[in-house]
């Protein structure tokens, strides 16, 4: 059988937070590519395993890749693990997988720990639409560039954020998505002082401004969706505006659909525009 690149997620806080499987795996390779080799040398020390390590992290995975393919070309199965959680998520690795993928090699993933999930499955807000956004930019001229792209998003978003900018990040969020936006926020998952709570952006910044330990430790947020556009048929919308148009503009008219539907102006603007020549 030909080698495998075994993916293999690792825990974000709580070591007994280890699959089975993940450390069968890990006992089973011939070498395992390391974000950072003293910190998994700890995991690996926990569960006995005494297979050999080798960095592969952001600054070297490329002059790493060429190394790591030839072994498994040679029929050495190798896992790749991260600091912490699943590998790739916010974390090296593509890379290393595309080149195995490229390579004709089977990437196996080993499934374990992850920060976003695990904070969204606690949480309390909607879990069957989101998105994972990684972490916004530490600059606030881009960051906020970023949050206005977000804004209108309907489903949930995962953030990840450093505790340095927490506060400042959060501030951000409610002044571009408004202060009564609900917001999960998941601190030290799996950790001594874990903390998941659930409240509006408004009241998570006073939370953070009372307490200074919120902004210690490592966080997930969860942003609630914005609120979906009422779900309007386009023959009632069309039946409206074609009453409203009798008696007014297509400004005004699509100015009051928009009020009494919820759709948003430009659509009923647009709408409007193609009715009027009919009226
Ligand atoms: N690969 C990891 C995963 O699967 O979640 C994520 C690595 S990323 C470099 C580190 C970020 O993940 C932290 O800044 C924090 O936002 C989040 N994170 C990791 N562990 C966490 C924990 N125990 N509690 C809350 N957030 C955590």
């Amino acid at each position: 059988m030909s080698a495998q690149l075994f993916v293999v997620a690792t825990p974000i806080g709580h070591l007994d937070d280890m699959t089975f499987r993940s450390i069968e795996i890990l006992k089973s390779v011939s070498l395992i590519a390391a974000e950072d080799t003293r910190q998994s040398a700890q995991l690996l020390k926990h569960y006995n395993i005494s297979t050999p390590l080798t960095a592969c992290h952001d600054h070297n995975e490329s002059n790493k890749i060429d190394i790591l393919i030839e072994k498994l070309k040679n029929g050495e199965n190798l896992a790749l693990v991260s600091d912490a959680g699943t590998p790739l998520i916010s974390d090296p690795g593509f890379k290393l997988v595309r080149a195995a993928q490229e390579n004709g090699i089977k990437v196996v993933p080993i499934p374990g720990a992850c920060a976003a999930i695990a904070a969204l499955s606690a949480v309390g807000l909607p879990s069957d639409r989101f998105s994972f956004e990684g972490f916004l930019s530490s600059k606030q001229s881009q960051r906020l560039i970023q949050l206005e792209k977000l804004k209108n998003e309907t489903q949930t978003m995962i953030i990840y954020e450093a505790p340095h900018r927490i506060l400042e990040c959060v501030k951000d969020m409610a002044n571009v998505f408004g202060n009564d936006r609900p917001v999960g926020f998941a601190r030290e998952i799996t950790k001594t002082f874990e903390t998941i709570r659930k409240m509006t952006l408004q009241e998570l910044v006073a939370f953070i401004e009372n307490d200074h330990n919120q902004q210690k430790g490592e966080i997930v947020l969860v942003i609630g969706g914005a609120p979906e556009e009422k779900n309007l048929d386009q023959e009632k919308l069309d039946e409206l505006l074609t009453r409203l148009l009798q008696d007014l503009s297509v400004k005004a008219a699509s100015q009051l659909a928009a009020d009494l539907t919820g759709i948003k102006k430009k659509v009923a603007y647009q709408r409007a525009l193609e009715l009027s020549d009919k009226v």
